[in-house]
């Protein structure tokens, strides 16, 4: 029998049980499953390990099947929330591990930038969209962002998610607050440091997170902007930027 090379699903890592740090699911038992590669090179990424083609050996071709193993084995057998990141996961052929969990009563959420549409993003359970502010060097493609919107029109629950390091990005997470008024919008103070280069060295800037988490709080309440919610990512406060937490 031949297999179909092209369903396989690239995984940098899978691990958990452990709680969602960041957005609308935070503090809510989680296992991720992080996939490999991704199309934009944002300037902060605190990701590289699953982006950066340095890192591709560790990297994994995976079938819905084989990750959807390794969930189960490490959930225990218990349904529980699996968020899909990256890297870009949207990239990946995620199709049939979601109907696969959702069959045993999973839920999915995923988490992207917005630059790929896939027609699954209908049966996911939460689409955090993450558009990438100007500090990242990247740029939106807006005519992408819609047709994300498009897909996921009336069935997952969508939100907005937009890292924070400057009165630039600030301006364009308003502009895209007020483009897209029917979503809501989590704003997340970034973390400049990169990812460590070994797991025992996974040490941040705390102060400067705090920092700008304190400005965050004074811009949108001095704007008025009281739609906004401001969330630090608290798997950041807790181990760093350690991997597999
Ligand atoms: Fe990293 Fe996300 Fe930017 Fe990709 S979109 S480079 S994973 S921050």
């Amino acid at each position: 029998m031949t297999s179909d090379r092209s369903a396989e699903i690239r995984v940098s890592e899978i691990f958990g049980p452990t709680i969602q740090g960041e957005g609308v699911l935070i503090g809510l038992p989680t296992v991720f499953v992080r996939t490999g590669g991704c199309d934009y090179r944002c300037s902060w990424c605190d990701s590289l390990h699953a982006v950066d083609s340095r890192y591709r050996d560790e990297w994994r071709a995976m079938s819905a099947e084989e990750v959807w193993r390794e969930i189960t084995r490490l959930s225990g057998g218990k349904s529980v929330m699996v968020s899909l990141s990256g890297g870009n996961p949207a990239i990946q052929p995620l199709g049939e591990l979601i109907a696969r969990g959702h069959s045993e009563g999973y839920r999915f959420a995923l988490e992207t930038q917005g630059s790929v549409a896939r027609a699954w993003f209908a049966d996911l359970d939460v689409l955090v969209l993450s558009p990438k502010p100007p500090s990242s060097s990247m740029e939106t493609d807006w005519q992408a962002f819609d047709a994300c919107l498009r897909m996921s029109e009336g069935r997952p629950q969508t939100v907005l998610k937009i890292v924070i390091f400057d009165e630039a990005d600030y301006a364009y997470a308003r502009a895209t607050a007020e483009r897209y008024p029917h979503l809501p919008v989590y704003l997340q103070p970034g973390n400049h440091t990169p990812p460590p280069a070994d797991d025992d060295d996974a040490t941040i800037d705390i102060d400067g997170v705090m920092e700008r988490m304190r400005w965050l709080v004074a811009k949108i309440t001095e704007d008025r902007w009281f739609e906004a919610r401001v969330l630090p990512q608290l798997h950041v406060l807790l181990w760093g930027n350690k991997r597999g937490v």
